[in-house]
């Protein structure tokens, strides 16, 4: 089991998309165990986006993960962080694949809808970032007998 962060930008609160785009991953058998909507601040998005702070167009992409509220979840499944990635597309929604969620709504390479950890680490600290131990309900999900054979971990 995995856990991975998943954030549903500005635009998609904006689109009307979210309850779409969670669909995608109740649907695939990953269990939402924690989630909010919140305005993020210029230093919760620094902190998020560390990697990228020094590039030039990073004060365009502060200006819109903060304009507006997002919603932050975590994830959790089998491969979690691998597999909401590739759900998720490649960066520019006009190069993401048809079927993965930015190549089916986004044709932007900034507002391409939802951020989800790269790996292991990311979304360890990703998830440290936005979330308090408090805010996070595992729980046994009832329906899991139907999603994978029990010899499958
Ligand atoms: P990903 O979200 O696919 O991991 P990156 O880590 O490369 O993509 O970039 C983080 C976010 O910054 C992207 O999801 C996108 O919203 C934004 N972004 C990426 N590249 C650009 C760019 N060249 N100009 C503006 N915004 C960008
Ligand atoms: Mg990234």
């Amino acid at each position: 089991m995995e856990r991975t962060l998943v954030l549903l930008k500005p635009d998609s609160v904006q689109r009307r998309l979210v309850g779409r785009i969670l669909a995608r991953l109740e649907d695939k058998g990953f269990s939402i165990i924690a989630m909010k909507m919140m305005r993020v601040s210029r230093e919760l998005a620094r902190r998020h986006y560390a990697e990228h702070v020094a590039k030039d167009w990073y004060p365009e992409l502060e200006a819109f993960v903060t304009g507006a509220p997002l919603v932050a979840a975590i994830v959790e499944g089998p491969q979690a962080i691998r597999v909401v990635r590739e759900m998720v597309g490649a960066t520019n929604g006009l190069n993401a694949a048809p079927g993965s969620i930015r190549g089916d709504f986004s044709s932007s390479r900034q507002m391409n809808l939802v951020h989800a950890s790269d790996g292991p680490a990311a979304a360890h600290r990703e998830i440290g970032t936005f979330f308090q131990t408090d805010e996070i309900h595992s729980y046994e999900a009832t329906i899991r007998p139907w999603l994978r054979a029990p010899t499958e971990d």
